[in-house]
């Protein structure tokens, strides 16, 4: 539509002398001052908009109809992409639903489904604090969640562990400015155990690094090196340095094949050169993260989440059978969610007793013998 309407005004200038300034853009304001011209038109000229069969239609009738559709084009996109706010999607059916990918898959074709991100922080095996969020990933979720929890309970809790989905530079930084530890497992520990990861000789991860020269070493033995940095700045203003690192020197490379990748590129592969942008600051973040899952402090709580926060989700999922929230609207979605978290603790609470665990805060490590 957008590229129809140009040629629409230069018609109207041409058929009716009606001349709209409009620059580069057109907004709406253009439309409705043009719809005022053609109106203020139709008077002077006493001109008579007919309706019904038979009747012929006047070229100045014809346009202002056409004019007519256009608006409301326009005002109907302005609705949607305001009700979608900063999201990619909503639902039609449920405006605050936003369409995620959900575990449950039954047709095994990855299709979206409106859904809320549900979050749980839990302490002892109580859930502590619960959330809703319209992101379809968890990493967006969890700088608000934690300033919500901190508004409600009125302080922090100071080791936040978490699992890979939560890992960005981002989360990283404000774990750290306010005073907490980070317990996140990175988002690419899991996969670089694995052989497939370790022999891949494109990925950084696995060309040696010499901080001398700011420089990579590929498998042909050559320099892949600091080329400058690029500065960019995430939704929520958050701003990442990237770091460039290029290679010049990959013609007649054999490793070509396997170093370069994107073999969607228009550009043939003889004429590519290798390069990557890493930010120094996520390396750094992501290296004393992973130094402290890695300890008997981190293996101990990273076990505890597994046990715990999954464990509080498989409760109200499989034991309340609570799969499907009944309303549609954020703030049913969370008044749902609470219930069911009210009757996980109560249940939780009633356990404990009977067991005689209320001071248990974690579950010990299981030593192999
Ligand atoms: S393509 Fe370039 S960076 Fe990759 S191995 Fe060959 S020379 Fe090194």
């Amino acid at each position: 539509m957008m590229e129809e309407i140009p040629a629409f005004f230069l018609e109207t200038d041409t058929s009716f002398g009606i001349c709209i300034r409009h620059g580069n853009e057109l907004h709406k304001r253009h439309l409705k001052k043009l719809y005022r011209k053609l109106m203020k038109l139709k008077k002077e000229s006493n001109t008579v908009f007919v309706h019904g069969t038979g009747k012929r239609k006047t070229p100045l009738q014809r346009a202002v109809e056409q004019l007519q559709g256009y608006i409301s084009r326009l005002k109907d996109y302005e609705t949607k992409l305001h009700i979608c706010g900063d999201r990619n999607s909503y639902a039609k059916t449920d405006h605050d639903a936003t369409f995620m990918r959900m575990k449950e898959d039954a047709m095994l074709n990855g299709q979206l489904k409106p859904g809320y991100n549900i979050q749980f922080a839990v302490d002892a095996e109580y859930v502590v604090w619960t959330g809703e969020s319209p992101w379809p990933t968890d990493v967006k979720t969890l700088i608000s969640f934690l300033e919500d929890l901190r508004e409600h309970l009125g302080s922090n809790y100071r080791k936040i562990v978490a699992d890979a989905g939560y890992e960005s530079e981002e989360n990283y930084e404000y774990l750290l400015k306010n005073g907490m530890i980070s317990f996140i497992k990175p988002n690419n520990y899991e996969i670089s155990k694995k052989h497939s990861f370790q022999n891949a000789i494109w990925r950084r991860e696995n060309m040696a690094y010499d901080a001398a020269t700011d420089s990579y070493l590929c498998a042909n033995g050559k320099q892949v090196k600091c080329e400058g940095t690029k500065k960019r700045k995430s939704r929520s203003g958050y701003v990442i340095e990237n770091t460039v690192y290029a290679c010049h020197d990959c013609t007649g490379c054999p490793y070509k094949k396997d170093c370069i990748r994107g073999n969607n590129s228009k550009q043939p592969l003889e004429q590519r050169e290798k390069h990557f942008e890493v930010s120094k600051r996520l390396l750094e973040l992501r290296a004393e993260d992973k130094e402290r899952i890695t300890s008997e402090e981190g293996k101990l709580l990273r076990m505890n989440r597994s046990i715990q926060a999954e464990g509080a989700f498989a409760d109200v999922k499989e034991t309340q059978l609570f799969r499907r929230f009944l309303g549609t609207g954020h703030l049913n979605a969370l008044t749902e969610t609470v219930i069911c978290v009210l009757a996980h603790n109560f249940n939780k609470l009633h356990h404990k007793i009977q067991n005689g665990t209320q001071g248990r805060y974690l579950f010990p490590l299981q030593k192999l013998a």
